[in-house]
């Protein structure tokens, strides 16, 4: 560890609100470095870098050292695969297929920290709702409200999405395990594309950006690019993960498969999803009403399109994905 001496006036002006980097524009050039010696003073100030991982601690004997608080771990081997900033999904196009059935992912050890994006109760789960697959949780909160970092990465998205509409101002986060974590709705960005950030470190802020009825954060859980539902991982109202190690099946990916079924009912969601037909509906009208058309109503229900529809029959409107 070196250490340096600082003249009087320096330290006076450092108590005065300054940058980092101007801490060392002003003062490197007027140190002295010395020979190592036991510490025997206090410290008084800690004083950031321009390396987040690295802290400036200041002694009561005007002398100071770099404190290297141990940058996070990042296994860089395909680390960056599947990476676009552009692209609000990664892997995109990669088939289900291309997964294996099931995957460790390491969520924490002694060096690997977590930490709940917001601590709240979910307000709106992963499912189906209504026409549309709700790909994340909701939780509520107030404008303004911190948003953290879940693990260590690197941003790889930070934006408002035009093409994948309702995220509003949007981070996406590629951690070390393999996860990507998306922080949605927020109404102020503080991290940037290619940033590394920290557990628990402050991303963003709260709000109710894009497609939104009111203040919330939608958070995701994405491995290549697939979403599965976060509550998997997390337990929001406690700020906790439900294990260490987790193990990522790949029916998880099932729209209808969430945190709370066994692992057989959550196989065995088909994620079919069905119509109960209505006074004045024709098959056209169903058609429009789910974005498919006649013809392919006709072939999963195995009839004519000519074929009368009964009041309550139920109608086979789109196939599951597993
Ligand atoms: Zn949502």
């Amino acid at each position: 560890m070196r250490r340096f001496y600082l003249f009087l006036p320096l330290l006076c002006a450092l108590s005065v609100p300054c940058k980092a980097q101007d801490f060392y524009n002003d003062t490197i050039r007027t140190v002295t470095a010395t020979e190592e010696q036991p510490r025997e003073h206090l410290a008084i100030d800690t004083i950031p870098s321009s390396d987040k991982y690295v802290k400036i601690v200041l002694y009561d004997d005007y002398t100071w050292e770099y404190i290297d608080e141990g940058h996070p771990v990042i296994d860089t081997a395909g680390f960056y695969e599947g990476w676009d900033p552009d692209m609000i999904h990664a892997f995109r196009g990669e088939p289900l297929s291309a997964l294996p059935d099931s995957i460790d992912l390491l969520l924490a050890d002694e060096s690997h920290g977590y930490c709940a994006p917001y601590l709240a109760k979910v307000h709106s789960g992963f499912k189906f709702r209504g026409r549309r697959p709700h790909y994340g949780v909701d939780l509520p909160l107030s404008v303004g409200d911190t948003i953290r970092a879940a693990f260590d990465g690197i941003v790889r998205y930070a934006g408002t999405p035009k093409e994948t509409g309702g995220y509003g101002n949007l981070i996406v986060i590629r951690h070390d395990n393999g996860l990507e974590t998306y922080y949605g709705h927020l109404s102020e960005r503080l991290v940037e594309v290619d940033e590394m950030v920290k557990a628990g470190e402050c991303i963003g802020l709260g709000g109710s950006t894009g497609r939104s009825t009111g203040p919330h954060l939608h958070f995701e859980t994405r491995y290549h690019g697939k979403p599965f539902d976060p509550q998997r991982v997390f337990d929001f109202e406690n700020g906790v993960v439900r294990d260490t190690i987790f193990t990522l099946q790949k029916h998880y990916f099932n729209i209808h498969s969430h945190y709370g079924q066994t692992d057989k009912e959550s196989k065995s969601a088909s994620g079919n999803v069905y119509y109960k037909v209505k006074k004045g509906d024709n098959l056209g009208k169903i058609a429009k009403r789910y974005g498919t058309t006649v013809g392919a109503l006709c072939r999963l229900n195995k009839i004519k399109s000519t074929s009368t529809l009964r009041i309550g029959q139920r109608l086979l409107v789109r196939k599951g994905t597993s």
